[in-house]
C-alpha cells in the first residue's frame, strides 16, 4: 500500500445530466468511458446542487459553501477568488494544481483563478469551435480546433510537465454540453437514423403545480431559439410535430456534444493507464448541475425538480473504493471541497459547510449522514428564462419547495415580485413531479415535518428565510 498521497482529476461537464450518462440508465445515448469510472469505482445516484445554476454551483464546489456565504448566488455576482477555497489550500500543503476549460466565474483582478499552479480558461461561456483561451499571463489566444478535444489536449499537456514526484490536483472544466449545443465534424452523423424516445413528461400542461412552471420560458417548443436548432422547421407540421422535430434536433446535438466529452474522458482514462497513474488518483466525473432534456417540454435548468438538481457523480480510485458500487445517500455539490480534502489529508477550513463523502464512497454506512439536501434558487425571474426565485428541501422520499418569487435587489434578479406558492411532492408516488401535494390533507403531516426540516437547515447553514415585505 502506496503512502503517497493521492492525485485528483476532476473532470467537470457543464449542463450534462445524468439521464444522459448510460451509467445512469440513460435511454439515449451510450457513454462508454464515464461508465468505466462507476464500473471501477462507484456512482452517487442522490448527488444534487445546491442552485442549479454554472456560476453558483461552481463557487459552491470551489469553497464548499453555500451561495450566501460564498456571494454567488447569480450569473451577475462575480466570484471573489481571494475567499478560502480548495485549489489555494491543496496548493499550500504541496499539491501541483491545475484550471483547464470553463472558469465562468469572473474575469480581471480578484476574479481570476487563484490558487492554481497553471491555468488555462476560456473566457466566459467560450466557443465551441477554435475557441480563445485566457492565460496567466493575461494574454488571449486561439487554439485551431473543437473546444473539448482542446481542454484534454492542455490538460495532458500540464500532466506531461508537472513534477512526477509530488500529487497533482487537475480541474479539467469542459464548455460542453452547454447552450447552444455545437457538435465537432466528426459527430454530425451521429443519431442521424430515426427518432429518439421522447420524454413522458414531453407533454406537460403544468396543470396541477405552483404558477411558476407555466410562467418559465425554457420550452422546445416555444423558446429554442435559430442558433439553438441551426435548421429550418420543415412546412408543413402541426404544433405537436414542430414540438417533436425541436426536441429531435436539439437532443441530438446535445448527445453529439455530450459524445465528444465521453471520447475525451477516455483519452484521459487512457494517459493514465499508460503513465501507470490509474491506482494512485482519483477521477471524478460530474457536470455543473443537471438538465431538462425535454423532461416537462423544457431545455435549461434552474428548477429543483429533479432533472436539473441531479448532478452525475461517478468516483474511481482503486487504492480505496470498492468497484462496481452504487450509494443513496444524499451528497451535495458544497460537499466536494470537503471530501477532496480529506483525501489530501488537509483540514477543512472552519468556514466550510460540507461533509467528507469519503467513507461513503468506501462503502461504510455513516448513521448521522445528512437526511435533507437544501436548494436555493435566487436568480428571480430574469429576463429570458423567467424561473421565480425558490428555496426548498428534498429528503429520500419528499420535495419541499417555496417560491417566494422575490429578486430581493440581487445583481441578475428583477424587481417584479409575485405572490408566493408552496409545492409538495412525494417522489415515491410521483418521480416526474406532476401532482403537487402540498394541500392534500394525507400529506398534512409530511408538510409540517418538511417546513420544520427547512427551517432547521436554513438555521443551521445561516441563509435568511424569505421574509415578505409588509408582513
Ligand atoms: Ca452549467
Amino acid at each position: 500500500m502506496s503512502d503517497r498521497r493521492p492525485n485528483i482529476v476532476f473532470i467537470m461537464a457543464d449542463d450534462h445530466a445524468a439521464h444522459a450518462v448510460s451509467a445512469y440508465g440513460s435511454k439515449i445515448n451510450h457513454t462508454p468511458h464515464i461508465d468505466r469510472i462507476a464500473e471501477e469505482g462507484m456512482r452517487l445516484d442522490n448527488c444534487f446542487c445546491t442552485n442549479s445554476l454554472c456560476a453558483p454551483s461552481r463557487a459552491s464546489i470551489m469553497t464548499g459553501t453555500y451561495n450566501h456565504v460564498n456571494g454567488v448566488q447569480t450569473l451577475s455576482t462575480e466570484y471573489d477568488a481571494r475567499q478560502p477555497a480548495i485549489p489555494r489550500m491543496l496548493q499550500e500543503d504541496g499539491y501541483q494544481t491545475a484550471l483547464i476549460g470553463k472558469w465562468h466565474l469572473g474575469h480581471g483582478g480578484v476574479h481570476d483563478p487563484r490558487g492554481f499552479d497553471h491555468w488555462s480558461v476560456v473566457p466566459d461561456q467560450g466557443r465551441y469551435h477554435n475557441p480563445v483561451f485566457l492565460g496567466m499571463d493575461g494574454e488571449q489566444r486561439v487554439i485551431p480546433g473543437y473546444c473539448t478535444d482542446i481542454i484534454t489536449d492542455l490538460s495532458l499537456d500540464w500532466l506531461d510537465r508537472r513534477d512526477p514526484d509530488r500529487p497533482f490536483f487537475l480541474m479539467v472544466h469542459h464548455k460542453a454540453p452547454h447552450r447552444n449545443w455545437e457538435p465537432d465534424a466528426k459527430h454530425l452523423s451521429l443519431f442521424e437514423d430515426g427518432d429518439l424516445p421522447v420524454p413522458e413528461t414531453f407533454f406537460d400542461d403544468y396543470g396541477g403545480r405552483a404558477t411558476a412552471a407555466r410562467e418559465a420560458r425554457m420550452r422546445v417548443a416555444d423558446d429554442l431559439r435559430m442558433d439553438d436548432l441551426k435548421r429550418i422547421l420543415p412546412p408543413g407540421l402541426t404544433a405537436d410535430e414542430q414540438a417533436l422535430w425541436k426536441y429531435q434536433t436539439y437532443i441530438k446535438d446535445y448527445l453529439r456534444c455530450v459524445q465528444s466529452v465521453d471520447d475525451n474522458v477516455g483519452r484521459l482514462l487512457g494517459y493514465l493507464d499508460d503513465r501507470g497513474l490509474t491506482e494512485d488518483t482519483i477521477v471524478v466525473y460530474t457536470s455543473d448541475q443537471g438538465f431538462f432534456l425535454g423532461d416537462h417540454g423544457w431545455y435549461d435548468k434552474r428548477f429543483m425538480y429533479e432533472e436539473s438538481l441531479r448532478m452525475p457523480f461517478v468516483v474511481r480510485y482503486p487504492r480505496e473504493i470498492p468497484a462496481g458500487g452504487v450509494n443513496g445517500d444524499l451528497v451535495v455539490n458544497v460537499d466536494f471541497a470537503q471530501t477532496f480534502l480529506d483525501y489530501a489529508g488537509v483540514a477543512a477550513h472552519p468556514r466550510m459547510q460540507g461533509r467528507s463523502f469519503r467513507p461513503l464512497l468506501r462503502g461504510e454506512a455513516v448513521g448521522d449522514w445528512r437526511t435533507s439536501a437544501y436548494y436555493r434558487y435566487w436568480e428571480h425571474d430574469d429576463g429570458i428564462h423567467h424561473v421565480w426565485a425558490h428555496y426548498g428541501v428534498r429528503t429520500d422520499r419528499y420535495k419541499l419547495i417555496y417560491y417566494y418569487a422575490d429578486g430581493l435587489g440581487i445583481p441578475g434578479a428583477s424587481d417584479r415580485v409575485f405572490a408566493p406558492e408552496w409545492e409538495l411532492f412525494d417522489l415515491a408516488e410521483d418521480p416526474w413531479e406532476l401532482h403537487c401535494v402540498h394541500d392534500d390533507p394525507a400529506y398534512a403531516a409530511v408538510r409540517a415535518e418538511l417546513e420544520a426540516e427547512l427551517a432547521r437547515v436554513q438555521a443551521e447553514i445561516g441563509d435568511e428565510p424569505h421574509v415578505r415585505a409588509g408582513t
